[in-house]
Parts: structure tokens; C-alpha cells; sequence
């Protein structure tokens, strides 16, 4: 791949004590672009600013995928590996399909990925639970105003050295349960990641935080009553003796993080299960006591508890510290895989070389 280095690496301005998500950008990024009906040779650049038709496509109309992965330093080692790219890949051909952008090759974004983390490893924070967070993004370039699928695209790959999401939360996660907005109908794109699904939950985040709550809990956008997701996070609770999460019905993202933790939760044999839950359910039962656990779990935040989830009036309460949690579990075995500290089963992780 042909790389233009930077002249002067910006590494020695991180703060590393104090990192915050999404802060930093390192040294390069990848870009590839799309004309004449097939994609180009991808190529490393420094990470720059970049020129862009005020008629591009992307801007006014949403032609967009993006993606978010991590790369974690080894706790023994001190080596770089990325967590489950493949799967990040595999996801872009799928938005990418839903938007009616041309996808390119998996094999072109895994090794675009690899070779960009390879250069700006260095990057790479050494704390556990901090990472080197990828973010490939695919923008429609294509100057023009017809609302129609544009002829040129563009992706670009960059990194940021990045803490956990919810790392300053002090307690276990308060949601409100969502009755008036809706985050994606059934037959929309709540699947795919793309621009839209963000925007449209920006006004309803807003008012959610002003009313004290630190996400909102996405409910389905018919009846407003059975769960979907949370902020950028996929939803587990455990009631009676197993484990339930909404089923990928096409209105909520298909979760990397979603999938590892049910592949864990398998290898703990704990039974868990992927279907309709309703408010109802859940508020019935914590009346009869079987109501146990909620979490959630996305790349940024890894697993998160939730401590409280307010519905209508009433609240459903999830007590801290209970010693059957699962959430603490999942936490120490994710990070574990991640930084090279537990047995690899499932070979998610995947070096540079
Ligand atoms: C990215 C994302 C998730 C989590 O997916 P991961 O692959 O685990 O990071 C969940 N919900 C939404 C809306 C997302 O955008």
C-alpha cells in the first residue's frame, strides 16, 4: 500500500492521563476512492482535512456508512491486535447494501485497517479498558442535487487513542424509556450504520439529558413498548434464570459486541435468549422479584450496568453489586480476550502481521 508518512508525529501531544473518546486524532489515515464503477488503490496519507464539493452528495441527502472497532496493546506482550475486524467489514457490506454505496472489498478494509494501525501503533494506549478506536467512514462525493445514489464515494479510515465511553460515570447507567420519539421504524435503516439513525436522536438525547437520565432507552417505533436499544448499545437483561435480549427484527444494529456476548455467555452456560420483550414483561417481573440485571453492551462502552430505566411513571430498578451479576463478568472476560490476558477460544483477536 503506498504510504506518504507524516513529517512531524503529533503522538507527543496526547494527554494520556486523561484521554476522553474521540479527543485525538493520530498521525494518518486511509483514503480510497470510487469513480468510473470500481473502487481505487487504497493508500495512507496524513490525517488531514479534506476538499469536498459543497454539492456532495453525502451532505445533503445522508449517503453514508460508518463503522467502529478497537485495537487493544497486550497486557504481557505490549503487542497490538485487532478485535474482531472481520465482523466490522462484514457489517460495512451490509450498511453499504441498505444505502445503495458500492461496497468494497471486505479484504480491502481489513488490510487497509491493519496497515493503518500497524504505522500509528504507537498510539495505541497501554491501560487496560483504553484502546486505539477505528472509525472507517464511507461518504458519497458526488456533486449533484437529484436524490438519487451518487456515482463517486469516498472512504476514509482514522484512529483515536480513546478511554471507555462511560469511564467518568460514577454509578450504574439511569435510561429513560422513550414514548414520543422513535429512533428507526420497521422497514428503515435502524440496521445499518449510517448518519441518519444519529441525527434523528439528537433533539430526544437532549431533552433526556436536561430531564437528568444518561441515555435513552430505545422502544419500538409502533406501540412504544417492547425494548430495542440503548444510545450505541445493544440491551441484555436477566430475569428469572436467563438472559434476554431484543432479536435483530431489522430496526436495531447488529451488535459485535451484541454477538460476543452471547457466544461468552453460551461458553458460561448461561442460557440466553433473542426475542420480543416488552415493558410490560419486565415491569411484571420485578413485581414477582425475578427482575435481576441490565445491562448494555456496545464497542465504545464494552458491557455497562443499568441501574434504573424510568417507563411512563414508574421505574424499573436494578440493584448494584448483586453477587450473581453477570455484567462484572462479562467486563473482565471481554477485556481479558482483549488485552491478551485469558485464553483466545474464539480467535477474535487478530494481529497486525
Ligand atoms: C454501533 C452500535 C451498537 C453496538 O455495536 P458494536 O458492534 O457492538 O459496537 C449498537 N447500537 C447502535 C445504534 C450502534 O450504532
Amino acid at each position: 500500500m503506498k504510504i506518504k508518512p507524516v513529517k512531524n508525529s503529533r503522538l507527543a501531544e496526547v494527554d494520556y492521563t486523561n484521554l476522553g473518546f474521540g479527543d485525538y486524532f493520530s498521525d494518518h489515515m486511509v483514503t480510497c476512492e470510487f469513480s468510473d464503477g470500481a473502487w481505487g488503490e487504497p493508500s495512507i496519507v496524513p490525517f488531514s482535512s479534506i476538499e469536498l464539493s459543497p454539492a456532495a452528495l453525502a451532505l445533503h441527502y445522508g449517503q453514508t456508512v460508518f463503522e467502529g472497532l478497537k485495537a487493544f496493546r497486550g497486557t504481557v506482550d505490549h503487542k497490538v491486535r485487532l478485535f474482531r475486524v472481520d465482523r466490522n467489514a462484514a457489517r460495512i457490506t451490509v450498511s453499504c447494501t441498505r444505502l445503495c454505496i458500492p461496497a468494497p472489498d471486505e479484504s480491502l478494509v481489513i488490510e487497509s485497517i491493519k496497515q493503518l494501525v500497524m504505522l500509528d501503533q504507537d498510539w495505541a494506549p497501554s491501560r487496560r479498558g483504553e484502546a486505539l478506536y477505528v472509525r472507517p467512514v464511507l461518504i458519497a462525493t458526488e456533486p449533484h442535487l437529484a436524490v438519487r445514489p451518487a456515482s463517486q464515494y469516498r472512504l476514509l479510515i482514522f484512529t483515536s487513542p480513546v478511554c471507555e465511553y462511560f469511564a467518568q460515570a460514577k454509578s450504574p447507567l439511569y435510561l429513560k424509556a422513550e414514548e414520543r420519539y422513535t429512533r428507526a421504524p420497521h422497514g428503515g435503516t435502524g440496521y445499518a450504520k449510517t448518519a441518519s439513525n444519529y441525527s434523528v436522536t439528537l433533539r430526544p438525547m437532549n431533552d433526556s439529558v436536561e430531564d437528568g437520565f444518561d441515555q435513552i432507552l430505545w422502544l419500538d417505533g409502533q406501540e412504544h413498548r417492547y425494548v430495542e436499544e440503548a444510545g450505541q448499545m445493544n440491551m441484555f437483561f436477566r430475569l428469572g434464570d436467563s438472559v434476554v435480549t431484543p432479536d435483530l427484527s431489522g430496526t436495531i444494529l447488529p451488535g459485535v459486541t451484541r454477538e460476543s456476548v452471547l457466544t461468552l455467555l453460551a461458553d458460561m452456560g448461561v442460557t440466553a435468549t433473542e426475542r420480543r420483550l416488552s415493558m410490560d414483561e419486565l415491569f411484571q417481573a420485578q413485581n414477582e422479584g425475578e427482575l435481576y440485571e441490565a445491562f448494555g453492551a456496545g464497542t465504545a462502552s464494552v458491557v455497562v450496568p443499568i441501574g434504573r430505566i424510568r417507563y411512563q411513571d414508574d421505574d424499573l430498578c436494578f440493584p448494584e453489586d448483586q453477587p450473581g451479576n453477570l455484567c462484572p463478568k462479562l467486563y473482565d472476560m471481554i477485556l481479558g480476550i482483549q488485552h491478551g490476558e485469558l485464553e483466545d477460544r474464539h480467535s477474535w483477536m487478530i494481529a497486525l502481521e
